[in-house]
């Protein structure tokens, strides 16, 4: 399945033969419709722990633009190349390499001995024939697709499961993406026991499928294929970038546009934009916490900067909690208070996949560290999904919580692309236009809801109350802004 392009050798080599014969003019011409590879594939970055001398030192790195990758202070992971080390090293930083992980797992599952929960790392082909696979024996609860292309060419599979997934339901959906970084496996492996857990427990469990019927789950199990599959894996895509650092982002690239972004972010804005999802988790490892918005501000260097947090900070709280306090490993892990953290408050970066869902599309998004080696050994697999599993449930149950209805005109009863804005929570929840139904999370309380459709009277619905549970119904009957003139 996987469809390379030419090699980076052959393309560097046909690249130099054309410089070479025809000067850099027509090089120039040509680069900009068939780009070379990168020069160096997946990065030369590599991990380095820099021990801080105090916390005032984060901020300095932070202002460096390095890749910072998780801190237990006074240690951070950076992602550096030999020249920043180099200058680190130049300017008295405590930096060193950090040496690889010791046991590197071994992907691939061995002939005939597939089995779940997964005990070994599936390679890339494994993992697109295993979602064929379930394509085909649950037809009436799963579908199967790419939504793009990697940077080397491999798919981003991605499987939606649900009752009647041929067509659009009054369901919230939700998306669970892992292994943003290639090097951080172990995600990949839970998404699949959840898949697996979903389609197969289905008939037997009541909760399983509850959840399925009143859900629309999208789960893309491997969003870096390339750095994954890559020989050591890497936390980076074909062309060297961090796909972690590379969406919008409302400090430093508010240009909300996939214009210059790489394959695999298009793919996953483009994704997330042709459907309204309402809750969703990426999956990494290298800690142990949930880690809720926001990761960027323009205030970061102030510590706890009301800017640091979003009008859903209750909402996010409760959500993390849903998924920290049934995992051990998070919840007592000592590092975060219950498993969980504000993203600034841990350390601060721009262009994540987060902040992003949030701020654009108000789709509520966290991000979950789920181990502090990226790779645990495949003996230790099993123990992980167990770990994880009620997390799972737990938190894909969230999306049904606080006010859900559906909106239609008025005059033909028909669903409308319509918005809902919670007064005090600024932000726009977009409906389904195929159904029309919206899902706004909140916790219990009294609310006053904003709604509005191009073309129609906007209308304010006050004194909505919520109770914990099963969301409250709210349905609406927009009028066309001029049906007067029409009927008399
Ligand atoms: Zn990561």
């Amino acid at each position: 399945m996987v469809r390379k392009g030419f090699s980076f050798a052959a393309r560097v080599a046909s690249w130099l033969v054309v410089l070479n014969c025809l000067g850099s003019t027509v090089y120039a011409q040509i680069a900009s419709t068939d780009l070379p590879g990168p020069l160096i594939p997946f990065s030369n970055r590599k991990a380095a722990e820099i021990v801080l001398k105090g916390r005032d030192q984060l901020r300095v790195l932070v202002e460096k633009d390095l890749i910072l990758d998780g801190l237990n202070f006074p240690r951070v992971c950076a992602w550096v190349s030999p020249e920043e080390y180099k200058q680190l090293e130049v300017e008295g930083w405590s930096i060193s390499w950090l040496p690889p992980e010791a046991e590197p797992a071994p992907i691939g599952i061995p002939k005939g001995s597939l089995a779940f929960p997964l005990e070994a790392y599936p390679t890339y082909d494994q993992i697109g024939a295993l979602l064929e696979e379930y394509a085909l024996n649950y037809s009436s609860l799963c579908r199967v697709e790419s939504i793009g292309s990697s940077a080397e060419g491999r798919n981003l599979w991605v499987i939606r499961i649900t009752d009647h997934p041929e067509i659009e339901e009054d369901e919230p959906e939700c998306k669970l993406i892992s292994t943003i970084h290639g090097n951080e496996t172990l995600g990949t492996v839970v998404m699949l026991d959840l898949v697996h857990e979903l389609l197969t427990e289905y008939e037997n469990d009541l909760r399983i499928r509850h959840l399925v019927d009143e859900t629309e789950i999208w789960i893309l199990p491997l969003m870096n294929p390339d750095g994954y599959s890559h020989t050591p894996r890497t936390r980076f895509n074909y062309n060297g970038y961090d796909l972690n650092r590379n969406f919008p982002d409302r400090v430093e690239d508010p240009a909300n546009t996939t214009a210059g972004r790489q394959p695999e972010t298009s793919a996953v804005m483009e994704f997330t934009r042709d459907h309204s999802f309402v809750l969703s988790a990426n999956f990494h490892t290298g800690s142990q916490v949930v880690n809720y918005p926001y990761d960027s501000s323009a205030y970061w260097n102030t510590w706890k900067h009301p800017d640091w947090y979003t009008p859903d900070q209750d909402v996010f709280v409760q959500n993390s909690l849903a998924y920290s306090t049934h995992n051990p490993l998070l919840y007592s892990s000592g590092q975060f208070p219950q498993g969980i953290s504000n993203g600034l408050e841990w350390y601060q970066i721009n262009g994540g996949m987060q902040d992003w869902n949030y701020v654009w599309n108000r789709c509520m998004e966290v991000t979950i560290e789920l181990s502090n080696l990226f790779s645990p050994p495949a003996s230790q697999l099993v123990s992980h999904w167990e770990a994880n599993r009620e997390s799972l449930l737990s938190y894909l149950e969230q999306s049904r919580i606080g006010i859900r209805g559906i909106i239609r005109n008025s005059q033909n009863g028909k669903p409308i692309p319509a918005s809902v804005e919670v007064s005090g929570r600024e932000g726009l929840v977009h409906t389904d236009p195929q159904v029309g139904d919206y899902h706004r999370l909140l916790l219990p309380g009294t609310y006053t809801l904003q709604i509005q459709a191009q073309g129609f009277y906007p209308l304010t619905v006050h004194g909505v109350a919520v109770q914990s549970g099963t969301a409250s119904r709210v349905d609406v009957d927009l009028d066309p802004a001029y049906s007067g003139w029409l009927i008399y």
